[in-house]
Protein backbone atom coordinates (compact mmCIF):
# COMPACT_ATOMS: atom_id res chain seq x y z
CA UNK A 1 0.00 0.00 0.00
CA UNK A 2 1.34 3.40 -0.80
CA UNK A 3 2.62 5.68 1.61
CA UNK A 4 -0.68 7.20 3.56
CA UNK A 5 0.88 10.89 2.74
CA UNK A 6 -0.27 10.30 -1.05
CA UNK A 7 -4.01 9.53 -0.96
CA UNK A 8 -6.97 11.88 -1.54
CA UNK A 9 -10.03 11.56 0.18
CA UNK A 10 -13.18 11.88 -2.15
CA UNK A 11 -16.68 12.80 -1.19
CA UNK A 12 -19.85 12.57 -2.79
CA UNK A 13 -23.16 13.32 -0.52
CA UNK A 14 -26.80 13.26 -1.08
CA UNK A 15 -29.29 14.20 1.47
CA UNK A 16 -29.60 10.92 3.51
CA UNK A 17 -26.38 9.21 1.73
CA UNK A 18 -22.53 9.95 1.73
CA UNK A 19 -20.59 8.02 -0.54
CA UNK A 20 -16.60 8.36 -0.47
CA UNK A 21 -13.37 6.96 -1.98
CA UNK A 22 -9.43 7.40 -1.34
CA UNK A 23 -7.45 7.27 -4.48
CA UNK A 24 -3.22 6.65 -4.35
CA UNK A 25 -1.20 8.95 -6.09
CA UNK A 26 1.32 7.04 -7.32
CA UNK A 27 3.07 7.77 -10.99
CA UNK A 28 0.79 9.30 -13.44
CA UNK A 29 -3.20 7.62 -12.78
CA UNK A 30 -4.80 8.35 -9.76
CA UNK A 31 -5.73 4.70 -8.89
CA UNK A 32 -8.77 3.56 -6.24
CA UNK A 33 -7.56 1.89 -2.80
CA UNK A 34 -10.96 2.28 -1.27
CA UNK A 35 -14.81 2.99 -1.32
CA UNK A 36 -17.88 3.46 0.47
CA UNK A 37 -20.94 4.64 1.66
CA UNK A 38 -23.34 5.37 4.52
CA UNK A 39 -26.79 5.12 3.45
CA UNK A 40 -30.15 6.07 5.39
CA UNK A 41 -28.62 9.05 7.25
CA UNK A 42 -31.24 10.41 10.00
CA UNK A 43 -33.43 7.20 9.16
CA UNK A 44 -33.17 4.26 10.57
CA UNK A 45 -31.47 0.45 8.80
CA UNK A 46 -28.59 2.43 7.61
CA UNK A 47 -25.24 0.61 6.83
CA UNK A 48 -21.58 1.31 6.37
CA UNK A 49 -20.22 -0.61 3.16
CA UNK A 50 -16.51 0.18 2.73
CA UNK A 51 -14.85 -2.15 0.05
CA UNK A 52 -11.30 -2.80 -1.19
CA UNK A 53 -10.12 -1.61 -4.73
CA UNK A 54 -11.24 -4.93 -6.47
CA UNK A 55 -15.04 -3.95 -5.25
CA UNK A 56 -14.21 -6.83 -2.07
CA UNK A 57 -16.26 -6.30 0.64
CA UNK A 58 -13.55 -4.84 4.16
CA UNK A 59 -16.56 -4.04 5.89
CA UNK A 60 -20.33 -3.65 6.66
CA UNK A 61 -22.02 -2.44 9.56
CA UNK A 62 -25.24 -1.13 10.86
CA UNK A 63 -24.89 3.04 10.87
CA UNK A 64 -26.67 4.89 13.33
CA UNK A 65 -25.72 8.22 11.49
CA UNK A 66 -28.45 10.74 12.56
CA UNK A 67 -26.61 13.45 10.49
CA UNK A 68 -24.46 13.75 7.74
CA UNK A 69 -21.55 14.97 9.85
CA UNK A 70 -22.16 11.50 12.26
CA UNK A 71 -21.73 9.44 8.72
CA UNK A 72 -18.76 11.04 8.01
CA UNK A 73 -17.24 10.67 10.82
CA UNK A 74 -17.92 6.82 10.82
CA UNK A 75 -16.49 6.90 7.44
CA UNK A 76 -13.08 8.02 8.40
CA UNK A 77 -12.88 5.33 11.18
CA UNK A 78 -13.58 2.78 8.78
CA UNK A 79 -11.28 3.92 6.62
CA UNK A 80 -8.75 4.64 9.09
CA UNK A 81 -8.93 0.88 10.83
CA UNK A 82 -8.62 -0.17 7.12
CA UNK A 83 -5.21 1.28 7.01
CA UNK A 84 -6.06 4.37 4.99
CA UNK A 85 -3.98 7.51 6.19
CA UNK A 86 -4.65 11.44 6.34
CA UNK A 87 -5.16 12.45 2.87
CA UNK A 88 -3.15 15.34 1.24
CA UNK A 89 -6.67 17.10 -0.10
CA UNK A 90 -10.19 16.56 -0.30
CA UNK A 91 -12.12 16.98 -3.09
CA UNK A 92 -16.07 17.24 -3.02
CA UNK A 93 -18.65 16.71 -5.40
CA UNK A 94 -21.49 19.85 -6.09
CA UNK A 95 -23.46 19.70 -7.95
CA UNK A 96 -24.58 23.47 -8.34
CA UNK A 97 -22.02 26.21 -7.89
CA UNK A 98 -24.76 29.20 -8.94
CA UNK A 99 -23.76 31.56 -11.51
CA UNK A 100 -20.32 32.53 -9.92
CA UNK A 101 -19.00 28.91 -9.47
CA UNK A 102 -18.39 27.28 -12.67
CA UNK A 103 -15.23 25.56 -12.25
CA UNK A 104 -13.35 22.78 -10.33
CA UNK A 105 -11.22 24.36 -7.72
CA UNK A 106 -9.69 25.16 -4.24
CA UNK A 107 -12.19 25.76 -1.14
CA UNK A 108 -11.13 28.80 0.47
CA UNK A 109 -13.74 31.12 2.56
CA UNK A 110 -15.09 33.25 -0.20
CA UNK A 111 -15.54 30.00 -2.38
CA UNK A 112 -17.17 28.81 0.78
CA UNK A 113 -19.72 32.13 1.08
CA UNK A 114 -20.76 32.35 -2.70
CA UNK A 115 -21.57 28.50 -2.29
CA UNK A 116 -23.60 29.16 0.45
CA UNK A 117 -25.34 32.04 -1.46
CA UNK A 118 -25.90 29.78 -4.03
CA UNK A 119 -27.77 27.31 -2.33
CA UNK A 120 -31.23 28.37 -3.52
CA UNK A 121 -30.05 27.07 -7.20
CA UNK A 122 -29.68 23.71 -5.67
CA UNK A 123 -31.63 23.35 -2.13
CA UNK A 124 -32.15 19.63 -2.26
CA UNK A 125 -28.49 18.58 -3.46
CA UNK A 126 -26.28 21.57 -2.36
CA UNK A 127 -26.86 21.41 1.53
CA UNK A 128 -25.64 18.29 2.19
CA UNK A 129 -22.39 19.04 0.44
CA UNK A 130 -22.17 22.40 2.37
CA UNK A 131 -22.70 19.64 5.47
CA UNK A 132 -19.84 17.60 4.45
CA UNK A 133 -17.72 20.33 3.78
CA UNK A 134 -17.91 21.53 7.25
CA UNK A 135 -17.38 18.36 8.84
CA UNK A 136 -14.43 17.72 6.68
CA UNK A 137 -13.17 21.22 7.75
CA UNK A 138 -13.57 20.18 11.27
CA UNK A 139 -12.59 16.69 11.12
CA UNK A 140 -9.11 17.71 8.84
CA UNK A 141 -8.32 21.48 9.70
CA UNK A 142 -5.22 21.21 7.70
CA UNK A 143 -6.17 19.39 4.57
CA UNK A 144 -6.88 21.49 1.93
CA UNK A 145 -10.29 20.92 0.01
CA UNK A 146 -11.57 21.12 -3.33
CA UNK A 147 -14.95 21.28 -5.14
CA UNK A 148 -15.60 19.97 -7.93
CA UNK A 149 -19.15 21.32 -9.95
CA UNK A 150 -20.96 18.86 -11.61
CA UNK A 151 -22.16 22.36 -13.91
CA UNK A 152 -18.55 22.74 -15.07
CA UNK A 153 -18.40 20.27 -18.21
CA UNK A 154 -21.16 22.60 -19.62
CA UNK A 155 -20.12 25.96 -18.76
CA UNK A 156 -19.14 27.19 -22.45
CA UNK A 157 -22.92 26.05 -23.67
CA UNK A 158 -23.64 27.98 -26.53
CA UNK A 159 -26.16 30.68 -25.83
CA UNK A 160 -28.86 28.70 -28.13
CA UNK A 161 -28.43 26.00 -25.46
CA UNK A 162 -28.39 27.58 -22.60
CA UNK A 163 -30.88 30.98 -23.40
CA UNK A 164 -33.99 30.37 -21.80
CA UNK A 165 -37.03 32.79 -23.85
CA UNK A 166 -37.38 34.61 -20.71
CA UNK A 167 -36.68 38.32 -20.46
CA UNK A 168 -32.99 39.15 -20.44
CA UNK A 169 -32.90 40.23 -16.82
CA UNK A 170 -34.05 36.51 -15.68
CA UNK A 171 -30.57 35.73 -17.61
CA UNK A 172 -28.45 38.08 -15.50
CA UNK A 173 -30.02 37.06 -12.70
CA UNK A 174 -28.32 33.57 -13.57
CA UNK A 175 -31.49 31.77 -15.09
CA UNK A 176 -30.19 30.22 -17.47
CA UNK A 177 -29.07 26.09 -18.36
CA UNK A 178 -26.29 24.80 -16.30
CA UNK A 179 -26.66 21.18 -17.33
CA UNK A 180 -25.45 18.69 -14.68
CA UNK A 181 -23.38 15.13 -14.76
CA UNK A 182 -20.50 16.31 -15.74
CA UNK A 183 -18.03 15.23 -13.60
CA UNK A 184 -19.61 12.00 -15.29
CA UNK A 185 -19.41 13.32 -19.11
CA UNK A 186 -16.23 14.39 -18.27
CA UNK A 187 -15.21 10.78 -17.22
CA UNK A 188 -16.67 9.26 -20.40
CA UNK A 189 -14.57 12.02 -22.60
CA UNK A 190 -11.64 11.38 -20.98
CA UNK A 191 -12.08 7.38 -21.46
CA UNK A 192 -12.36 7.46 -25.23
CA UNK A 193 -9.34 9.58 -25.38
CA UNK A 194 -8.70 9.90 -28.97
CA UNK A 195 -11.64 7.42 -30.04
CA UNK A 196 -13.85 10.23 -28.98
CA UNK A 197 -15.57 11.15 -32.18
CA UNK A 198 -16.60 14.65 -33.65
CA UNK A 199 -20.30 14.15 -32.54
CA UNK A 200 -20.95 12.47 -29.67
CA UNK A 201 -24.74 12.07 -27.19
CA UNK A 202 -23.76 10.40 -24.13
CA UNK A 203 -26.99 9.28 -22.32
CA UNK A 204 -26.30 9.23 -18.50
CA UNK A 205 -29.35 7.48 -17.09
CA UNK A 206 -29.28 6.46 -13.30
CA UNK A 207 -31.96 7.83 -10.88
CA UNK A 208 -31.26 11.07 -11.72
CA UNK A 209 -30.85 10.92 -15.70
CA UNK A 210 -29.60 13.07 -18.24
CA UNK A 211 -28.11 13.30 -21.44
CA UNK A 212 -24.99 15.76 -23.40
CA UNK A 213 -24.61 16.28 -26.99
CA UNK A 214 -21.29 17.22 -27.19
CA UNK A 215 -19.21 18.27 -30.16
CA UNK A 216 -15.10 17.86 -30.50
CA UNK A 217 -15.30 17.34 -26.80
CA UNK A 218 -17.45 20.15 -25.42
CA UNK A 219 -20.83 20.53 -24.59
CA UNK A 220 -23.80 22.08 -26.72
CA UNK A 221 -26.41 21.03 -25.34
CA UNK A 222 -27.89 18.98 -22.62
CA UNK A 223 -31.15 18.35 -20.86
CA UNK A 224 -30.89 19.10 -17.50
CA UNK A 225 -31.57 22.74 -17.38
CA UNK A 226 -31.42 25.62 -13.84
CA UNK A 227 -31.65 22.36 -11.92
CA UNK A 228 -31.37 18.81 -12.22
CA UNK A 229 -35.43 18.52 -11.76
CA UNK A 230 -35.23 19.18 -15.90
CA UNK A 231 -34.92 17.48 -19.07
CA UNK A 232 -35.87 13.99 -19.09
CA UNK A 233 -38.35 11.91 -17.14
CA UNK A 234 -36.20 9.98 -14.01
CA UNK A 235 -36.74 8.37 -11.04
CA UNK A 236 -38.75 10.16 -9.21
CA UNK A 237 -37.75 13.46 -10.92
CA UNK A 238 -40.57 14.90 -13.40
CA UNK A 239 -37.92 16.53 -16.18
CA UNK A 240 -39.46 19.13 -18.37
CA UNK A 241 -43.00 20.34 -17.67
CA UNK A 242 -45.47 22.68 -19.47
CA UNK A 243 -44.59 25.58 -16.83
CA UNK A 244 -48.54 25.96 -16.70
CA UNK A 245 -48.87 22.64 -15.06
CA UNK A 246 -46.71 24.11 -12.01
CA UNK A 247 -48.68 27.25 -11.71
CA UNK A 248 -52.03 25.15 -11.99
CA UNK A 249 -50.10 23.13 -9.17
CA UNK A 250 -49.59 26.45 -7.05
CA UNK A 251 -52.87 27.78 -7.59
CA UNK A 252 -54.59 24.31 -6.69
CA UNK A 253 -53.44 25.07 -3.32
CA UNK A 254 -50.24 23.56 -3.06
CA UNK A 255 -47.34 25.51 -1.04
CA UNK A 256 -44.13 25.92 -3.03
CA UNK A 257 -42.11 23.05 -0.78
CA UNK A 258 -45.10 20.98 -1.83
CA UNK A 259 -44.82 21.11 -5.40
CA UNK A 260 -40.69 21.38 -4.88
CA UNK A 261 -41.24 17.64 -2.92
CA UNK A 262 -44.13 16.93 -5.75
CA UNK A 263 -41.60 17.55 -8.68
CA UNK A 264 -38.69 16.00 -7.48
CA UNK A 265 -39.65 13.18 -4.94
CA UNK A 266 -43.12 11.87 -6.59
CA UNK A 267 -43.01 12.32 -9.94
CA UNK A 268 -41.05 10.66 -12.88
CA UNK A 269 -41.06 6.94 -12.94
CA UNK A 270 -42.83 6.44 -9.72
CA UNK A 271 -45.76 8.76 -10.70
CA UNK A 272 -46.42 6.71 -14.00
CA UNK A 273 -45.85 3.25 -12.64
CA UNK A 274 -48.07 3.73 -9.42
CA UNK A 275 -44.96 3.93 -7.43
CA UNK A 276 -41.73 2.01 -8.35
CA UNK A 277 -38.89 4.34 -9.03
CA UNK A 278 -35.92 1.79 -9.42
CA UNK A 279 -35.51 0.38 -13.15
CA UNK A 280 -35.20 -3.25 -12.44
CA UNK A 281 -38.16 -3.29 -10.46
CA UNK A 282 -40.09 -1.66 -13.45
CA UNK A 283 -38.77 -3.88 -15.78
CA UNK A 284 -39.49 -6.89 -13.90
CA UNK A 285 -43.75 -5.86 -13.12
CA UNK A 286 -43.95 -4.59 -17.22
CA UNK A 287 -42.56 -8.02 -17.79
CA UNK A 288 -44.99 -9.70 -15.99
CA UNK A 289 -47.81 -7.58 -17.59
CA UNK A 290 -48.49 -4.65 -15.04
CA UNK A 291 -49.45 -1.97 -17.43
CA UNK A 292 -48.71 0.98 -15.34
CA UNK A 293 -44.34 -0.31 -15.13
CA UNK A 294 -44.78 -0.69 -19.23
CA UNK A 295 -46.35 3.28 -19.39
CA UNK A 296 -43.42 4.81 -17.25
CA UNK A 297 -40.82 2.24 -19.60
CA UNK A 298 -42.19 3.35 -22.49
CA UNK A 299 -42.05 7.40 -21.45
CA UNK A 300 -38.48 6.85 -20.27
CA UNK A 301 -37.27 5.13 -23.20
CA UNK A 302 -38.73 7.51 -25.82
CA UNK A 303 -37.94 10.64 -23.96
CA UNK A 304 -34.49 9.31 -24.14
CA UNK A 305 -34.50 8.41 -27.72
CA UNK A 306 -36.26 11.86 -28.25
CA UNK A 307 -33.57 13.71 -26.90
CA UNK A 308 -31.09 11.84 -28.82
CA UNK A 309 -32.61 12.56 -32.01
CA UNK A 310 -33.12 16.31 -31.32
CA UNK A 311 -29.10 16.70 -30.62
CA UNK A 312 -28.19 14.94 -34.19
CA UNK A 313 -29.48 18.56 -34.97
CA UNK A 314 -27.40 20.56 -32.25
CA UNK A 315 -24.47 18.57 -33.59
CA UNK A 316 -25.47 18.31 -36.88
CA UNK A 317 -25.56 14.82 -37.47
CA UNK A 318 -24.32 11.65 -34.61
CA UNK A 319 -21.46 9.49 -34.86
CA UNK A 320 -21.31 7.93 -31.50
CA UNK A 321 -23.98 7.18 -28.79
CA UNK A 322 -22.88 6.25 -25.34
CA UNK A 323 -24.71 4.33 -22.57
CA UNK A 324 -23.53 5.09 -18.84
CA UNK A 325 -25.31 4.95 -15.36
CA UNK A 326 -26.86 2.64 -13.75
CA UNK A 327 -29.64 1.84 -16.10
CA UNK A 328 -27.46 2.67 -19.39
CA UNK A 329 -24.48 0.36 -18.38
CA UNK A 330 -26.82 -2.62 -17.09
CA UNK A 331 -30.48 -2.62 -18.68
CA UNK A 332 -30.48 -4.39 -21.87
CA UNK A 333 -33.86 -3.62 -22.96
CA UNK A 334 -33.48 0.07 -22.19
CA UNK A 335 -30.75 0.12 -24.43
CA UNK A 336 -32.62 -1.89 -26.84
CA UNK A 337 -35.78 -0.17 -27.31
CA UNK A 338 -33.86 3.29 -27.21
CA UNK A 339 -31.86 1.65 -30.53
CA UNK A 340 -34.71 0.67 -31.82
CA UNK A 341 -36.24 3.59 -31.91
CA UNK A 342 -33.64 5.59 -33.49
CA UNK A 343 -33.53 3.00 -36.33
CA UNK A 344 -34.16 5.81 -38.97
CA UNK A 345 -31.00 7.33 -37.68
CA UNK A 346 -28.77 4.59 -38.59
CA UNK A 347 -28.50 3.08 -35.27
CA UNK A 348 -28.49 -0.73 -35.39
CA UNK A 349 -26.83 -3.10 -32.38
CA UNK A 350 -25.78 -6.48 -31.83
CA UNK A 351 -28.64 -8.07 -30.11
CA UNK A 352 -25.94 -10.63 -28.61
CA UNK A 353 -23.28 -7.75 -27.63
CA UNK A 354 -26.46 -5.86 -26.24
CA UNK A 355 -26.74 -8.71 -23.86
CA UNK A 356 -23.18 -9.14 -23.03
CA UNK A 357 -22.97 -5.54 -21.86
CA UNK A 358 -20.20 -5.10 -24.38
CA UNK A 359 -17.79 -2.16 -24.36
CA UNK A 360 -18.89 -1.68 -28.38
CA UNK A 361 -22.97 -2.90 -29.02
CA UNK A 362 -23.23 -1.50 -32.36
CA UNK A 363 -23.91 -4.00 -35.11
CA UNK A 364 -21.24 -4.03 -37.94
CA UNK A 365 -23.46 -2.08 -40.61
CA UNK A 366 -24.44 0.68 -37.95
CA UNK A 367 -23.90 4.15 -38.84
CA UNK A 368 -23.53 5.40 -35.69
CA UNK A 369 -21.36 3.61 -33.72
CA UNK A 370 -23.00 2.59 -29.65
CA UNK A 371 -20.93 1.92 -26.72
CA UNK A 372 -21.96 1.25 -23.10
CA UNK A 373 -18.65 2.91 -20.73
CA UNK A 374 -19.15 3.22 -17.15
CA UNK A 375 -18.92 6.76 -15.52
CA UNK A 376 -16.08 7.38 -13.50
CA UNK A 377 -17.36 10.63 -11.34
CA UNK A 378 -15.12 9.98 -8.08
CA UNK A 379 -12.38 9.26 -10.30
CA UNK A 380 -12.13 12.24 -11.92
CA UNK A 381 -12.43 14.30 -8.49
CA UNK A 382 -9.87 12.78 -7.30
CA UNK A 383 -7.95 13.69 -10.62
CA UNK A 384 -9.00 17.38 -10.42
CA UNK A 385 -7.93 17.53 -6.99
CA UNK A 386 -4.73 15.93 -7.93
CA UNK A 387 -4.05 18.79 -10.43
CA UNK A 388 -5.04 21.30 -8.78
CA UNK A 389 -3.41 20.35 -5.51
CA UNK A 390 -0.13 20.27 -7.38
CA UNK A 391 -1.05 23.68 -10.02
P1 LIG B 1 -27.85 7.45 -9.10
O1 LIG B 1 -28.42 8.50 -10.02
O2 LIG B 1 -28.56 7.38 -7.78
O3 LIG B 1 -26.33 7.46 -9.00
P2 LIG B 1 -27.43 4.90 -10.44
O4 LIG B 1 -26.54 5.39 -11.54
O5 LIG B 1 -26.85 4.07 -9.35
O6 LIG B 1 -28.27 6.08 -9.81
O7 LIG B 1 -28.61 4.07 -11.14
C1 LIG B 1 -29.66 3.52 -10.40
C2 LIG B 1 -30.64 2.87 -11.40
O8 LIG B 1 -29.94 1.88 -12.13
C3 LIG B 1 -31.84 2.20 -10.73
O9 LIG B 1 -33.02 2.52 -11.44
C4 LIG B 1 -31.51 0.73 -10.89
O10 LIG B 1 -32.66 -0.07 -10.99
C5 LIG B 1 -30.76 0.73 -12.20
N1 LIG B 1 -29.96 -0.48 -12.31
C6 LIG B 1 -28.92 -0.85 -11.55
N2 LIG B 1 -28.49 -2.09 -11.90
C7 LIG B 1 -29.30 -2.50 -12.91
C8 LIG B 1 -29.41 -3.69 -13.69
N3 LIG B 1 -28.59 -4.70 -13.51
N4 LIG B 1 -30.36 -3.74 -14.65
C9 LIG B 1 -31.22 -2.71 -14.83
N5 LIG B 1 -31.18 -1.56 -14.12
C10 LIG B 1 -30.25 -1.47 -13.17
Amino acid sequence: MPEPASQILVVNSGSSSLKFGVYALEGVEESLLFNGAVDSIGGSGGKLKLKDENGKPLAEKDSNAKTLEDAFKSAIDALSQAGAGTPVAIGHRIVHGGPHLREHQRLTPDVLATLKQAVHFAPLHDPPAIAIIEAAQKHFSHVPQFVCFDTAFHKALPEIAAHYPLPQKYWEQGVLRYGFHGLSYESIVRALGDRLPARAVVAHLGNGASLAAILSGKSVDTSMGLTPTGGIPMGTRTGDLDPGIILWLLRSGLNIDQVESLLNHDAGLKALSNGESDLRALTKSSDAGDAPAKLALDVFTRSIAKTVASYAVSLGGLDLLVFTGGIGENSVPVRKVVCSELEFLGVAIDETKNLSHAESISASGSKISVKIIAADEDGQIARHTRHLLTS
